[in-house]
């Protein structure tokens, strides 16, 4: 037994979670590093979505819109979304892609906001927010975006013009967190909303809406919330602006009665007018199920995990690997810091390339960045002290320079 993995039975043997993993369908051979990325896959999801497909659709067909609530998903999935991100019971709709619901909550935003016109966005963040934020003024008279860094330009960015905010609360590169209630609070004396995007949060470090009084929040749950490829993504907003804020995409699941048939378009209260059309039900079915193992989950005991592990990774790579120049590009101390760490180095995507074939899974973002995700609900220091040791043969023996490692690839 190495040092380093001596150290890693020792911190395996303190880990409330050791036995969650079993609830986890786990590959043969991985080394799951990309549970930031797209989370494993609880075993208890693929039960749930055969039934979902044997019984409630073969059998119940159109019977069970209402026989197996599937008209109610986009809410009783939010209601179990609500605790770990401080919200209250119907707060949260479920439903469209993260980049969707980024589009709606912006859109909201600038309405309830008329007539200031710019949006501020990060300019770091990841690449679909400025996208969405850029198509959207695009597509409204007026309306303009100012792209910032929000540890450089904050409060000072946030004038009279400025209609809204949208950060990402963990970056999705580097794992820096924000500090949202001082943000929420500077943007709220401004007369700014904050649009939260919180895909790598959720699940991952601790959140409470409320108590940072934020406005809109939006979020992924297939990266720690582990619904599934494509799951669908949430939308949160602050209960103040319930009765007068519009989401664009009125569509008829939105509707106060959507099998009233109105010829025109009324809002149904709250939350639900998020829901645009009909639900995917066999997302929100895989969805539901994996979130309920949540209901369970001691949280500040999880938060306290990942912060450990990513410290233990920190500090296992620079003994490891330090003599190869790796540059830790995620803030040093773990409390600022998300679920995932990230280094830099210049030929980082074939060796992240001839990791995964040896096993280790993590993930590259160009132009240099290695990123490293740690679930605690799944993960063991074990793993972790063995990923390492993978890395430091691979930068050793030079293994990730090899022409099938180097080839441009489509996924990174
Ligand atoms: C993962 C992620 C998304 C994903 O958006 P999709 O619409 O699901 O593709 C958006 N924003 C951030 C910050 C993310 O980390």
């Amino acid at each position: 037994m190495t040092l380093l993995s001596a150290r890693a039975a020792a911190l395996d043997a303190d880990d409330p979670f050791a036995e969650t993993a079993a609830l986890f369908h786990k590959p043969d051979g991985v080394i799951y590093l990309d549970g930031n990325s797209l989370g494993m896959m609880p075993r208890a999801t693929a039960e749930r979505v055969a039934h979902t497909v044997h019984a409630e659709w073969s059998e119940g067909l159109i019977r069970s819109w209402a026989g197996a609530c599937w008209i109610h998903l986009p809410m009783t999935v939010g209601e179990r979304i609500a605790p770990l991100i401080g919200a209250r019971p119907g707060e949260v709709a479920v439903g469209d892609s993260t980049s969707v619901d980024i589009f709606k909550a912006l859109s909201a935003a600038l309405d309830l906001q008329a007539p200031r016109t710019v949006l501020l966005v990060e300019d770091a963040n990841f690449p679909t927010d400025g996208y969405i934020a850029e198509g959207l003024a695009r597509h409204r008279p007026g309306v303009t975006l100012r792209r910032i860094d929000p540890e450089r330009d904050l409060p000072a960015s946030l004038d009279d013009d400025v209609a809204a905010l949208l950060l990402s609360h963990v970056d999705y590169r580097t794992a820096r967190i924000l500090d949202m209630a001082a943000i929420s609070a500077a943007a709220r004396a401004a007369g700014v909303l904050t649009v939260w995007d919180l895909s790598h949060s959720t699940g991952a470090v601790p959140v409470d809406l409320h108590a940072a009084d934020a406005d809109f929040a939006i979020g992924c749950t297939y990266k720690y919330l582990n619904g599934g490829p494509g799951a669908p993504a949430f939308s949160w907003v602050h209960p103040r602006h319930h009765a007068r804020m519009h989401q664009p995409l009125a569509g008829w699941f939105g509707h106060a009665a959507p099998f009233a048939f109105d010829r025109l378009y009324r809002p149904a209260e709250g939350m639900r007018r998020f829901v645009c059309g009909t639900p995917q039900i066999l997302s929100l079915a895989a969805l539901d199920e994996s979130l309920k193992l949540w209901a369970d989950v001691d949280r500040d005991a999880l938060f306290a995990k990942s912060r450990a592990m990513t410290a233990f990774f920190v500090e296992a790579v620079e003994e490891r690997c330090g003599r190869f120049g790796l540059a830790l590009v995620s803030p040093r101390d773990p409390v600022r810091r998300g679920s995932h760490v990230s280094f830099d180095w210049p030929d980082g995507g074939p060796v992240m390339r001839a990791l995964a074939e040896r096993g280790v899974i993590g993930d590259f973002r160009a132009p240099a960045t290695m990123r490293f995700g740690f679930a605690p609900l799944y993960l063991s220091f074990a793993e972790v002290a063995r990923a390492v040791e993978i890395l430091e043969a691979v930068l050793e023996t030079r293994a990730w320079d090899a022409p099938a490692h180097r080839a441009p690839a489509e996924v990174t």
